[in-house]
């Protein structure tokens, strides 16, 4: 029998249903709603895409949004104010900033100047520590989103083997400790790790971002494994995923599909995370 779908427009309208919620409750006892700003700069065309999708969305759920555009040419030290303005505004509850940076930008430590409880998106080195030492903080939001997925089918994470293909600060180190959190046992594997097959064929959990389209063949696959693709890679015209889909899909449990896998929740994770900012303000 053919894997379930794991689809990321089910998974995020299900977070969105209950941000709606929570936020109605909120609005009501407060009068407040919270807020969320986008930093960009520059003109590139997709991350300009990216952040009028972002602001379209936190306005459709009911929060407070507004996108900072800076020139190509502005400086470290002009970001910089905007970031500090921000922190500084109590009607901002959380601060992304689009990436990449233009390249004169030194993008650490422009990410390092949000306010560590405005990081919705989970970068800040204090939230990073935080997810290290298992205290509360905001979780990095594509770690984070596919947690969701992983927990979505609804099926005990507790004891089962997780292999993860990466070993990036945004998917492998932060879903390793997730993951660890659920009482799963972990393999971390990157390019260089032998004998790579094998180990993904004992994987209950097999989570893959390496951005190498069609890495994954479907006799790497576990029976009955769930098998999360975050790999995205622009081939010609089609957007391509790490796993072979259309092999992989005869053997796993539960496959996420690309596109339409882990893409559509990130940014209702940064919405979840901004909620909690404004919660956390509230003292909620
Ligand atoms: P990265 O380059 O920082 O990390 C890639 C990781 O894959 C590294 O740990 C590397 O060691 C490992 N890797 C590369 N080739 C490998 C191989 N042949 N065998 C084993 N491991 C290998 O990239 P990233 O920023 O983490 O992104 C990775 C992919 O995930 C990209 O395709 C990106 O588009 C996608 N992505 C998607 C989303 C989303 O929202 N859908 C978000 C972030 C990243």
């Amino acid at each position: 029998m053919p894997a379930l779908l794991i689809k990321g427009d089910e998974v995020a309208n299900k977070v969105r249903s209950e941000i709606s919620a929570e936020l109605k409750d909120l609005y009501e006892k407060t009068d407040r709603v919270p807020g969320l700003a986008v930093v960009i700069v520059g003109e590139h065309p997709a991350s300009l895409s990216f952040v009028i999708n972002k602001e379209k969305q936190s306005k459709k759920l009911g929060f407070y949004s507004e996108i900072h555009r800076l020139s190509a040419e502005a400086s470290h030290e002009d970001i910089l104010t905007v970031i500090q303005q921000l922190n500084g505004d109590d009607n901002i509850h959380g601060i992304m900033v689009q990436l990449p940076l233009p390249e004169k930008i030194n993008e650490k430590a422009i990410l390092d100047a949000i306010d560590p409880d405005k990081d919705v998106e989970g970068v800040h080195p204090i939230n990073m520590g935080k997810l290290f030492s298992d205290e509360k903080g905001f979780l990095p939001c594509t770690a984070y989103s596919i947690m969701q997925m992983i927990e979505f089918p609804r099926q005990p994470v507790f004891g089962k083997s997780a292999v993860l293909i990466s070993r990036s600060n945004i998917v492998g180190k932060p879903l390793s400790l997730l993951l660890l959190r659920r009482n799963a046992s972990v393999t971390v594997c990157h390019s260089q790790t032998k004998d790579l097959a094998d180990i993904c064929r004992e994987a209950d959990i097999l989570v893959t971002a390496a951005g190498k389209p069609e890495l994954v063949k479907g006799d790497w696959v576990k029976p009955g494994a769930m098998v999360i693709d975050v790999g995205m890679t622009q081939v010609g015209d089609k957007l391509v995923g790490d796993v072979v889909f259309e092999e992989a899909k005869e053997i796993a449990g539960w496959i996420s599909p690309v596109p339409g896998g882990v893409g559509p929740i990130t940014i209702t994770t940064l919405m979840k995370n901004t909620l909690e900012a404004f919660k956390k303000k509230l003292e909620i």
